[in-house]
């Protein structure tokens, strides 16, 4: 199908469809308002999958649509464009659902997809642990095996989980050979969230709202079959989700960006902040930056659609990540004064912060989660500079 056609199709679709109850919804959710309007926003979600719009990009006999990295960039900015509420299922849909496509059994395809292209069963994702962050492979998490019951038994602590407490499924990453170090014997396993041994504590973040979790657990069970790829070798798992993460599925973002932008710029018209020379040169800059983001979104469908995957994701992230962060300060300087009030601005929330507040404060988060600057910064080095690799590990601890 020609792109136009696709994408009045989208937009007509959701032009008839946030209509009635869903119109509610609009605009809803997003970087930390996950907890807004939780359970509508679900029943929206629901509504596009009955109606086909979800996982647009997966093959069609897995229930996607076999969109095209265009069609699906289409996609996304017209979402944003309807001011459609903020995707509930992103975890499944754009990191746990290509991951099993690439790298699952199609016992587990038939198993684990359908509920995520039907918005059934929610994931998180259960990488970062308190003392294995940017260090991934320093995770401690272990699973045994239970021969007896053909089950694996999870023990250990995950940290900063996003939707954990949302969520009926997380994929973990442990260690499951005693005695292994490092990248090697670790397994991506799928596991159950209800169950005795799972426990979910939420963590209030700067915005004062909880997103994320610590999660426990404490001989939590889950199936012999539920390992992704060969046991002992989730690293190579591990990192594709990774480049799912960083790359394809961050695409549709700059509309929700050109928004924002465009409402900082309408604030400064408004409030005078506009005739200030410094403002005016930040506010272009800002734009410019948004521009050369897109262009490097091209750059990467192009390099996606080639198959090359990675460097161009690492750039991108670093990319957008520090933009995104200095548009939270922009918007700070250009609201003066009154940014330093909560519960005064135009569309303060519940929560007493405005819509500029908020972006200041999770945009602080932008340049940590899915893999800090500094960790894309030495992926660039080491796989698109070649330059030699940082000492790791032993050497690196053994220096304080
Ligand atoms: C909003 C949010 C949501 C998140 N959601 C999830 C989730 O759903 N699931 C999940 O598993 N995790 C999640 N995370 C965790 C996130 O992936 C980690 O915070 C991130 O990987 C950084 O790890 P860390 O916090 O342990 O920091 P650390 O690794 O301790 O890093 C601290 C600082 O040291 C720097 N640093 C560390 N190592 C190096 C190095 N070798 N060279 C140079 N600098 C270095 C880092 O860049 C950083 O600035 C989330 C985080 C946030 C903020």
């Amino acid at each position: 199908m020609a792109l136009d056609e696709f994408r009045a199709e989208v937009r007509a679709w959701l032009r008839d469809h946030l209509e009635g109850g869903f119109r509610e919804v609009k605009g809803l959710g997003g970087p930390g308002r996950e907890h807004e309007a939780f359970a509508e926003r679900l029943a929206w979600e629901r509504h596009m999958a009955a109606h086909g719009w979800t996982c647009v990009g997966w093959p069609e006999e897995y229930g996607g649509r076999g969109a095209t990295l265009e069609q699906q960039v289409v996609f996304h900015e017209e979402y944003a464009l309807a001011d459609a509420p903020a995707r509930v299922n992103h975890i499944g849909e754009q990191l746990l659902g290509p991951t099993l496509i690439a790298f699952g059994t199609e016992e587990q395809k038939q198993r684990f997809l359908p509920p995520v292209v039907a918005v059934r069963e929610l994931w998180c994702q259960g990488y970062s642990e308190p003392d294995a962050g940017s260090d991934l492979a320093g995770v401690r998490t272990r699973a045994e095996r239970d021969t007896g019951r053909g089950e694996w038994v999870v023990n250990g602590q995950k940290t900063w989980t996003s939707l954990a407490h949302e969520s009926q499924w997380c994929f973990v990453l442990a260690r499951t050979e005693p005695g292994s170090e490092r990248h090697t014997g670790l397994s991506y396993l799928l596991v159950p969230m209800d169950q005795p041994g799972v426990v979910v504590r939420p963590i209030v973040q700067l915005t004062g709202t909880s997103e994320f979790n610590e999660v426990f657990f404490d001989d939590a069970r889950t199936a012999a079959s539920c390992v992704v790829g060969a046991p002992g070798d989730g690293w190579r798992t591990a990192m594709a989700t990774l480049g799912f993460e960083r790359g394809v599925s961050t695409l549709g973002q700059q509309v929700g960006f050109r928004r924002e932008l465009a409402a900082i710029v309408a604030l400064a018209e408004r409030n005078g902040a506009i005739d200030d020379p410094l403002i005016r040169d930040r506010l272009v800059r800002a734009w410019i930056g948004l521009e050369t983001i897109c262009f490097n979104a091209l750059r990467m469908l192009d390099g996606a659609a080639a198959g090359a995957s990675g460097p161009e994701a690492s750039i991108g992230k670093i990319y957008w990540a520090t933009w995104h962060r200095a548009l939270g300060e922009l918007a700070m300087e250009v609201s003066g004064a009154a940014g330093m009030l909560t519960g005064s601005g135009p569309g303060a929330g519940p929560d007493g912060l405005d819509d500029r507040q908020r972006l200041f404060l999770f945009s602080r988060a932008d340049t940590i989660y899915a893999g800090s600057n500094e960790i894309q910064r030495n992926i660039i080095a080491e796989r698109v500079l070649g330059l030699p690799k940082e000492a790791r590990g032993q050497a690196v601890r053994g220096r304080h």
